[in-house]
């Protein structure tokens, strides 16, 4: 699937788009100024034309216009949209994979992941369709009922991060549309080509299901574009994913405004491993937390707090398959680690070690650019670094998103869930022990401060079945899953009185 350019000997992925445009169905879009990078070679695969304010206002009034109509149409029979999406989504999981890669740099089964992602949240999308339950309360007065219904909440604004191009999206709108309502959504400017693709099969699957094709708009942009979606009233809820720093744009506005907000942000996430862990099965889960999709998942492993008495074992375990990871293009079989985003990313994990070094921090293997046959100047591949700390210093306390893994060790287990909760992030956690005691207070309330916290199993993969989120500074918003699907709808509270007194509540008299 590759090419060589003869001149300067790099492998040019660029002729694959309009192929793979094309096995999809879509046609040329208009080309622009927004240059899309492919972290795996550094190219531009093509350039794009962003939405300016006057399309971003149209498709707001578009999904506004379609919610109106969209709203009445029973739940069960919504969810045909998202059947018919989950259809074409397995029919075309390898060329949107193969897109995945292109732009985010995955790992092919990493890549077809996230795809088979999608389709579990529409066929959960399509259970909820008739689960979207609300209580019946028993009323202090007679002949009275108490209920409450959920209706549909309006124009729902996804904005989406770069690593995750379309598993968010498809979170969001599978349950947004079932929950009855439309959908305006801007990824992130550096995977538009990804966004095409599942917008078309979305306007495809609204057709095979006699649906407004209208509930779907899509406008390609950068943060600005985002920004508009975010300060629009028409806008009922924006459901953000990106950095803490996005977060803390985007809050503040749409609060402003009295809008919702659902907010999925940066993580710091941490397993501590007690003494009566399995070894075997903790290594194959740390490693594979701390370097898959390059350290680039907001799940990703960054912090390991183990006890003492083990660390070093557990380090020279570590060290060990560190050293045999195979970093490269991922297109290449065999390939664990592919690249990461950018330049940018690479000189931010060089500083990150270049600082948690100078806090006295010890480089026990990794952390080194490595040169990947075929790939220019713009792309960028590391060594995954394993860092061992004194301390957990402010760089430690920070999301550096690239594979850097750092190791504390602790002696006691307070000490442990003291380290453990001590960032402003709370996304995923867990623990490696086969101590029952140990478990069950991690999972307590004085035990990890996180959204998701797991035993024996790493901080990333979860599954759809689960809400998904973190607190503090990760956003406190919940997606996917379990009860989530209350962020995307209202709730009215009704009295209905069958009698013929009018009983007051409280017992009040108004003689
Ligand atoms: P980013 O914050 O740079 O961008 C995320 C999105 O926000 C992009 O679409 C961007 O255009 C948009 N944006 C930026 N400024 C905006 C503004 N002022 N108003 C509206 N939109 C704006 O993040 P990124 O580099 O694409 O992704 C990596 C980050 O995302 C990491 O911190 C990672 O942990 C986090 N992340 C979190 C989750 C989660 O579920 N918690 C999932 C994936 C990624």
């Amino acid at each position: 699937m590759t090419e060589i350019d003869s001149e300067t000997r790099t492998v040019r992925l660029a002729h694959r788009v309009p192929a793979l445009l094309n096995a999809l169905g879509i046609e040329s879009p208009p080309t622009g100024e927004m240059a899309v990078h492919s972290p795996i070679t550094g190219e531009v695969l093509v350039g794009l034309r962003p939405a300016g304010p006057a399309e971003i206002d149209s498709a707001i009034e578009e999904a506004a216009a379609a919610f109106r109509s969209w709203r009445t149409v029973p739940a069960p029979q919504r969810a045909a949209v998202v059947r018919e999406l989950a259809v074409l989504l397995r029919r075309h999981q390898d060329e949107l994979a193969e897109l995945v890669t292109l732009e985010v740099g995955k790992i092919p089964a990493e890549a077809r992941g996230e795809v088979q992602e999608m389709i579990d949240i529409c066929e959960f999308a399509v259970g909820l369709s008739r689960q979207l339950y609300g209580y019946t309360m028993a009323s202090e007065r007679p002949g009275h009922r108490l209920m409450e219904t959920w209706h549909p909440l309006g124009v729902v604004g996804v904005i989406s991060a770069f690593n995750f191009p379309v598993a968010v999206w498809a979170w969001n709108t599978a349950v947004a549309l079932v929950c009855g309502d439309t959908v305006v959504w801007k990824p992130s400017d550096r995977t538009p080509l990804t966004a095409l693709a599942c917008h078309a099969l979305l306007r495809r699957a609204a057709r095979a299901a006699a649906a407004d094709p209208r509930i779907h708009q899509l406008v390609l942009g950068t943060g600005a574009a985002g920004a508009q979606l975010v300060d629009d009233e028409r806008v009922a809820l924006i459901s953000a994913t990106g950095s803490v720093a996005m977060g803390r744009r985007v809050g503040p506005r749409v609060a402003a405004r009295f809008g919702r907000c659902l907010l999925e942000l940066g993580g710091n996430n941490a397993a501590v491993v007690t003494p009566s862990a399995d070894l075997d099965l903790a290594v194959r889960a740390i490693v594979f937390a701390a370097v898959g999709t390059a350290g680039q998942r907001c799940t990703s492993l960054r912090r390991l707090i183990v006890h003492a008495g083990i660390a070093d074992e557990l380090l020279n375990r570590l060290a060990g398959a560190y050293r045999q990871l195979r970093v490269g293009n991922p297109l290449e079989p065999g390939v664990q680690v592919g690249p990461l985003s950018g330049p940018e990313a690479w000189e931010r994990m060089r500083d990150a070690i270049d600082l948690a070094r100078r806090d006295g921090g010890e480089l026990i293997c990794g952390g080194h650019e490595v040169t990947v046959d075929g790939a220019g100047s713009a792309a960028r591949y590391a060594h995954p670094a394993i860092v061992r700390m004194p301390d957990q210093t402010e760089i430690v306390r920070e999301e550096t998103f690239a594979p850097i893994l750092y190791v504390l060790t602790y002696d006691d287990f307070d000490t442990a869930l003291a380290l453990h909760n001590g960032v402003p992030q709370g996304l995923s956690s867990a623990i490696f022990t086969t101590d029952q005691r140990e478990s069950e207070r991690f999972l307590a309330a004085d035990g990890s401060d996180c959204g998701i916290a797991n035993v024996n199993i790493g901080t990333s993969g979860a599954e759809i079945g689960g809400a998904f989120g973190g607190e503090k500074h990760t956003g406190g918003g919940r997606e996917s899953g379990s009860d989530a699907w209350k962020a995307y709808m209202r709730r009215a509270t009704n009295t209905i009185n069958y009698s013929s007194d009018l009983p007051l509540a409280q017992g009040i008299r108004f003689d």
